[in-house]
């Protein structure tokens, strides 16, 4: 069986370092490993839009922000088919048949869900749409076959709803869909990703992002107003590095070349926490050594979108082409669809 990736990014926002940690780095990864017969990297404009009905310009806004992140950090147009999801209608029609095969109890029990919608305070009138979005996330990894999702911790249930989709529709029409896994960043802290606020999720709409194209001058401030421990107010106190953003942005960023380099007096993040946790160290040096860490992995992505912001229009003959190609593979899917429902009458 192929062995082929489905993944993506709501246009909401430019991309953060959220998102970088838990899914894009993976991505590039994987493509750069050749172990991926097709991969599928899609912005997910109509997913956007079920929360953001009445804002289409924001959303329109930022599929070009989102294709821009992806080529700086490296997803590579010749062996990465990027695409815009609401051009391919085929998606909305799976969505249609899928909806089907789930309860509305089903829908309402979903975690990440039930999370957003108290985020976003629609608990008195949620969009039909918010609440279906794992639906059509399903009907955009069962359009590529996708064997394989790179996704942040969040993604988990939207999985888990899918694998039992493909299971009821194998079922009920015969073996025609494929079970997803989903694949989770491979260190912990990339899991989830906290905001600089110290919430439990760097997030788009919480707006307590460092975002990857942020200037050099916008991390350095980010990192320096970061939450830390409350309890380590004087640096001889003695502080906490479990739960501790500038540690866990630490824990999901800093490799020992970045010790040699910036703070050689520790031989590695363990001696560092130690330290903190000791007392006797202040928050300002954890903070500054956190900045040259964000920096270093930042300048080469800031770098390449710039040469990138350069060259939009072939931007969107990237997408132009990526969609074109994309809707052929989902429009084959859907027919496999339709013939086993016995619904494609002629
Ligand atoms: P929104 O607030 O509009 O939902 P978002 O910041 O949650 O935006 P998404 O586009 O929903 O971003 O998520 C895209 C991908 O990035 C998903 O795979 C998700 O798991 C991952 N991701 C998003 N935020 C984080 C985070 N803070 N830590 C780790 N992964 C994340
Ligand atoms: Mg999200």
């Amino acid at each position: 069986m192929k062995e082929i990736i489905l993944t993506g990014d709501r246009p909401t926002g430019r991309l953060h370092v959220g998102h970088y940690a838990g899914s894009l780095k993976e991505r590039v990864a994987l493509q750069d490993s050749g172990r991926f017969d097709e991969i599928y990297i899609m912005i997910a404009d109509a997913q956007a839009l079920t929360d953001n009905a009445e804002h289409p310009e924001k959303v329109r806004q930022n599929i070009i922000q989102v294709a821009l992140d992806y080529l700086a950090c490296g997803l590579d147009p010749e062996r990465s088919t990027i695409f815009i999801q609401s051009m391919i209608p085929e998606l909305t029609e799976l969505t249609f048949y899928y909806m089907n095969l789930v309860t509305v109890s089903r829908v309402q029990r979903n975690p990440t869900v039930k999370a957003e919608i108290q985020q976003r305070n629609f608990e008195a009138s949620i969009p039909v749409g918010f609440l279906c979005y794992p639906i059509s996330q399903a009907a955009d990894i069962t359009a590529f076959r996708a064997t394989a999702v790179p996704a942040g911790e969040d993604q988990e249930p939207m999985l888990e709803q899918c694998r039992e989709i493909v299971r009821k529709f194998n079922e009920i029409y015969g073996e025609t869909l494929v079970e997803p896994k989903i694949v989770l960043p491979s260190r912990q802290s990339c899991m989830r990703l906290p905001g600089i606020d110290g919430k439990a999720k760097m997030s788009k709409s919480l707006g307590n992002c460092i975002y990857l194209s942020d200037p050099p001058e916008e991390v350095k401030r980010k990192v320096m107003s970061m939450f830390t421990d409350p309890t380590h107010l004087r640096k001889e106190d003695p502080g906490h590095t479990e739960g501790n953003p500038v540690f866990i942005y630490l824990d999901a960023f800093s490799r020992p070349e970045h010790f040699a380099e910036f703070l050689s007096e520790y031989s590695g993040l363990d001696e560092l926490k130690d330290h903190y946790q000791r007392g006797g160290l202040g928050d300002v040096t954890v903070k500054e050594f956190l900045n040259q860490v964000m920096q270093a992995e930042l300048s080469p992505i800031r770098q390449r979108r710039a040469q990138w912001e350069q060259r939009l229009p072939e931007v969107y003959e990237i997408l132009k082409e990526g969609t074109a190609s994309a809707r052929t593979v989902a429009a084959s899917t859907l027919r496999d669809v339709r013939h086993a429902m016995q619904i494609d009458y002629f």
